[in-house]
C-alpha cells in the first residue's frame, strides 16, 4: 500500500467537538475534512434544545474555546441563542461551511483492513472512504422516552424538553412536568408564570446550588476585548474553582460535606414548609447526580399553582397521570423532561472494526476505551466526548479542547510515520481502565444513587475520575508505544 500523504478526516456531528476540531485541523494546515450532520444546522444539543429558559451552567469565559475568545459575552451564564450564534461564529469565521455536509446521517462504518480505510454509510444509502474517523456526537444527543404505560396515548400534547414544541401553548394549562434534572430546573420556573397549574413529577430530589449569574457591563467587555489577559484570568479562575469540586467528588469528599452543607442550609432559608424540605432533600450525597444550578427552583415549587408529586406514575390513562399509589393527576400538556440515552454512545450507529467485530457487541458490559478516544480493535477512530470523559464540574468544552488537540497530533503522526492506520494496544485499554474503574470506585458517583453516569450494574461509564488538568496532561500527545502502527 502506498503511504500517505494526506490523511481523510470525517467528523461525524457538528456541534462544539465537531466545529472545534476542525477549526484546529484547519489550524493544523489539514483541510482534507469533512464533518458530517445529520441536522441541517450545527450547534449540537444547542441547537436541539430550545426549551424556555435555557441558559449554560458552565460560565462563558471557560465554555468557549481558548483558541476564539469572545470578549462580548453578554452574561456570565448566557443564553442558548447566544452559545448557538457562538458556534456559528466560529463556523463563518474559520471558514467551515465548505466542510460541512448538513443533513446527513451516518448509519455506520466499516474498517477495511485491507485498504486500512473506514468506509462511512450515510442513511440515504451513500457510502463514503476516509481514512480516520472521529465521532462527536456528545454523550446528551438521544432524548430518553420513559417506558410509562399509556404515554403513547396521552390525550394531549407531549414532547420531550430537548424536543420542544413551542406550538403547543401553554397559557391557562394545566401542565404535568417529569423529572426534575437540569433541563427541568431551568424550564419549570418559567412556564410556571403563565401555565393555570404545574404539577412536577420527581423521582428522586437533586442537590441544587446558587447560580451567581450577572450581566457583563460594556465597560467589563470593552476591558475583555482590550485586555484579552484580564478574561483568560477570569476563565482561569473559573477553571480552578471548578476543579475544587471534582476534588470533593473524588479523593477529598470532606469538602463536598461542607458544600452539601451550605445547600442544606439554603434549604432551610428559603423553604420553610417542612413537608416540602423533607421532600427535596436528596438521600445521597451531594455530586453523586449531577449538581443543579438555580436561584429560582425552591422559590417555583412554592408558587400556589405548582405542586410536587413523588409518588412513581403507574401509567397514563387519557388526560391523566396515574401514580402508584391510585391518585390521578389530570394535564392538558406532558413534558418530558426525562434525560437522554447517555450510556449508549455511538448507538445507534454500527461500528465495526478490526475482524468485522461489532462497537457495540464489544461494549456490552458498558463502554470503555483508552482517554476515552479510542477503542482497541477500531483503528483510526477517535472519540470527542466518549466514555469515561463527562465531569461532575467542569466544562466539557475545556475536556474537547483536550482530545481534539489529540486528535490533530495523532493525525500528524501517521502521516509523520507513514502509517496506514494506528490501533491502540488492548492491555494498554484494559489497563487505563482498571485504573479510572478502581478510582471511581472510591468516588462519590457511586456513592449510593442511580444517575445518567453508571450503567445498571454501575459501573461508571461517563466520568472521567480526576481533574480535568490530568486529563490534559494525559492527552497532550498520543504515546505511539500504546498503539500498534501498521504500515
Ligand atoms: P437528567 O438529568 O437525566 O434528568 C432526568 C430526570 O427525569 C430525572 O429527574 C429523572 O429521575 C427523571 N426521570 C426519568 N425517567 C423517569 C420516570 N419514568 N418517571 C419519573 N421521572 C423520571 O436529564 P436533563 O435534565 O435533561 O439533564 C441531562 C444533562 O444534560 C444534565 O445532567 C447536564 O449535564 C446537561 N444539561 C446541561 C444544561 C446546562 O448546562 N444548562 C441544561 C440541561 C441539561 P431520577 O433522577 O430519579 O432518575
Amino acid at each position: 500500500m502506498a503511504p500517505r500523504s494526506r490523511a481523510s478526516v470525517c467528523i461525524v456531528g457538528a456541534g462544539f467537538g465537531g466545529i472545534g476540531l476542525g477549526i484546529r485541523l484547519k489550524q493544523a494546515g489539514i483541510d482534507s475534512f469533512t464533518i458530517v450532520e445529520r441536522a441541517e444546522g450545527v450547534g449540537g444539543v444547542w441547537r436541539d434544545n430550545v426549551y424556555p429558559g435555557l441558559t449554560c451552567d458552565v460560565p462563558s469565559h471557560l465554555y468557549s474555546f481558548s483558541f476564539e475568545p469572545k470578549h462580548d459575552w453578554s452574561r456570565r451564564f448566557p443564553k442558548r441563542d447566544e452559545i448557538l450564534g457562538y458556534l456559528e461564529e466560529c463556523v463563518d469565521r474559520y471558514g467551515l461551511e465548505d466542510h460541512l455536509r448538513l443533513g446527513t446521517e451516518v448509519a455506520g462504518a466499516d474498517f477495511d483492513e485491507e485498504a486500512g480505510r473506514w468506509r462511512i454509510r450515510t442513511a440515504d444509502g451513500a457510502e463514503h472512504e476516509v481514512d480516520v474517523l472521529v465521532t462527536a456526537t456528545g454523550q446528551l444527543s438521544r432524548p430518553a422516552r420513559p417506558p410509562i404505560p399509556g404515554l403513547d396515548q396521552f390525550a394531549g400534547p407531549c414532547f420531550h424538553s430537548a424536543r420542544w414544541d413551542h406550538e403547543v401553548e401553554l397559557e391557562g394549562k394545566r401542565v404535568a412536568a417529569v423529572g426534575v434534572g437540569a433541563s427541568a430546573v431551568q424550564y419549570v420556573p418559567e412556564i410556571a408564570p403563565e401555565a393555570e397549574q404545574v404539577t412536577v413529577f420527581q423521582r428522586s430530589p437533586n442537590w441544587v446550588i446558587p447560580k451567581p449569574d450577572r450581566p457583563y457591563r460594556p465597560r467589563q467587555r470593552a476591558l475583555f476585548r482590550r485586555f484579552p489577559r484580564i478574561q483568560a484570568v477570569s476563565r482561569a479562575w473559573v477553571w480552578a474553582r471548578l476543579e475544587l469540586f471534582i476534588l470533593a467528588f473524588t479523593r477529598f469528599q470532606p469538602l463536598g460535606r461542607f458544600y452539601q452543607w451550605t445547600c442544606e442550609r439554603r434549604l432551610r432559608r428559603e423553604v420553610p414548609d417542612p413537608e416540602l424540605r423533607a421532600k427535596l432533600i436528596p438521600d445521597y450525597p451531594l455530586g453523586c447526580k449531577r449538581v443543579l444550578i438555580s436561584n429560582d427552583w425552591y422559590a417555583t415549587l412554592q408558587r400556589p399553582n405548582v405542586s410536587l408529586v413523588e409518588q412513581p406514575i403507574a401509567e397514563v390513562r387519557g388526560d391523566q397521570l396515574i401514580t402508584a399509589d391510585g391518585a390521578a393527576h389530570p394535564a392538558d400538556v406532558l413534558i418530558l423532561g426525562t434525560g437522554f440515552a447517555t450510556l449508549e454512545f455511538l448507538a445507534p450507529m454500527e461500528v465495526r472494526g478490526l475482524g468485522g467485530r461489532d462497537l457495540n457487541e464489544a461494549w456490552r458490559d458498558g463502554a470503555e476505551a483508552y482517554l476515552g478516544l479510542a477503542v482497541s480493535g477500531f483503528p483510526n477512530m477517535f472519540m470527542l466526548y466518549g466514555p469515561n470523559t463527562n465531569l461532575g464540574a467542569g466544562s466539557i468544552v475545556y475536556m474537547l479542547e483536550s482530545q481534539i488537540n489529540y486528535v490533530v497530533e495523532a493525525v500528524r503522526a501517521l502521516e509523520r510515520e507513514r502509517a496506514s492506520w494506528m490501533d491502540v494496544r488492548r492491555e494498554v485499554q484494559s489497563a487505563f481502565n482498571e485504573d479510572i474503574q478502581t478510582r471511581l470506585a472510591d468516588s462519590v458517583w457511586t456513592a449510593g444513587c442511580t444517575s445518567w453516569y453508571r450503567t445498571e450494574s454501575g459501573k461508571v461509564t461517563n466520568n472521567w475520575p480526576g481533574f480535568t488538568l490530568e486529563y490534559r496532561r494525559r492527552t497532550r500527545q498520543p504515546e505511539l508505544a500504546d498503539y500498534v502502527l501498521e504500515s
